[in-house]
């Protein structure tokens, strides 16, 4: 038997698409993951703490509850969720074929929303000193003993970058910003929270070159870019927050990709080339990369899948 919409992906992308396609009577089929690119079900929201900019909620919400709301919804109309990773599909013929561990289903059409993934930097120390002082997400780890009161570092420019450092403000005794240009990539409105802030001390133009440490994380190694400088700093947490790798490994030779990895899809629509087959969200998309963004591109996909069935029946 095949099904009518299979989504694969757990953040407002597929969920929204989920709560399209359920409300569209499709009886959607939902692969939320398990630990799926290293992140928890319900996706990137769950590494965070206050979302201010998602509309509908005044006061601002914590991400978590956001996704477990999101997911609430999508089940409240009808969808089917599995609390499994898919780890191929065969989109050869339609219907299509989609692979978990050792099941196999088939669908008429496939929405993909699975996301991206925290990138780390492979510095030497990395892989001994991994989860002992050096992270890719401050707010799942800065609370934690080992980084209380003690200098922290974070890597990076973007809006992550600020937040984690403004998160783990809270805890360590300084946080070092290492940003690798001489401007900031985030918004004015983060730029602004993070050189208000005290403790937070940012080096322009510098980059980590080594994590030090012997059971755990001692001290970074940094480099300046303009003079070349290297010198060491003390530090108890270094957190990347360098940005993202689309999920779409399980995907290789099936789906148009660009050079990083994300899929590409038509203008002003959600089809890849493969027709019946659907991208949402920020696997398909380097430039907005926002909770709303990714909602709307899961919106879209729905109505495009809905589209076609109706189409061809
Ligand atoms: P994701 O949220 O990336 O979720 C996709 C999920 O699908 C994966 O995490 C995984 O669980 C699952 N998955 C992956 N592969 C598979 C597979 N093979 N099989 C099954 N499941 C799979 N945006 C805002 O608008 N406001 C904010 O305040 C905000 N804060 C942020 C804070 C941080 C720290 C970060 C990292 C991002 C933040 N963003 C924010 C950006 C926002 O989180 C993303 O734009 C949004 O979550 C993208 O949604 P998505 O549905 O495309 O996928
Ligand atoms: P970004 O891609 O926006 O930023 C990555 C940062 O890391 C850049 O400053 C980049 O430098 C730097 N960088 C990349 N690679 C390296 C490296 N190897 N060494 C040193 N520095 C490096 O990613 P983010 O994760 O910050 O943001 C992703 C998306 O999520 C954005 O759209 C952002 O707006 C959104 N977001 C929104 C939030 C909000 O609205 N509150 C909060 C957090 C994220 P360079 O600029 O030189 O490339």
């Amino acid at each position: 038997m095949s099904e009518k919409v299979i989504i694969i992906g757990s953040g407002p992308a597929a969920h929204t698409a989920a709560i399209y396609a359920a409300r569209a009577d499709l009886s959607p089929l939902l692969f939320e993951g398990f630990m799926a690119g290293g992140v928890a079900a319900g996706g990137q929201l769950t590494t965070t703490t206050e979302v201010e900019n998602y509309p509908g909620f005044p006061e601002g919400i914590q991400g978590p509850e956001l996704m477990m709301q999101m997911r609430a919804q999508s089940e409240h109309h009808g969808t089917r969720i599995r609390t499994e990773t898919v780890d191929s599909v065969d989109l050869s013929s339609r219907p299509y074929t989609v692979k978990t561990g050792s099941d196999e289903y088939r669908t008429e059409t496939l929405i993909i929303a699975t996301g991206a993934t925290a990138k780390r930097m492979q510095l030497p120390g990395e892989d001994t000193l991994w989860q002992r002082g050096i992270s890719a997400c401050a707010v799942c780890d800065g609370a934690l003993p080992i980084f209380r009161n003690n200098p922290l570092v974070v890597v990076g420019g973007g809006d992550s970058a600020c937040e984690e450092a403004s998160y783990l403000a809270k805890f360590g005794s300084s946080v070092t910003m290492l940003v690798r240009r001489d401007q900031m990539r985030a918004s004015k409105a983060m730029q602004k929270r993070v050189q208000r802030n005290e403790k937070i001390n940012i080096l322009w133009n510098t980059v980590p070159v080594a994590a030090l440490g012997d059971q755990k994380l001692e001290r970074v190694r940094i480099k300046d870019k303009v003079s070349g400088e290297e010198r060491e700093i003390e530090a108890s947490g270094l957190f990347y927050a360098i940005g993202h790798k689309p999920n779409t490994d399980f995907l290789a030779g099936q789906l148009e990709m660009d050079e990083a990895g994300y899929l590409i899809t038509e203008p002003d629509s959600t089809k890849t080339g493969v027709p019946g087959v659907f991208a949402a969200g920020d696997v398909k998309d380097k430039v907005w990369r926002q909770a709303v963004t990714a909602a709307g591109m899961g919106c879209m996909a729905a109505l495009e899948a809905e589209r076609l069935l109706a189409a061809e029946e």
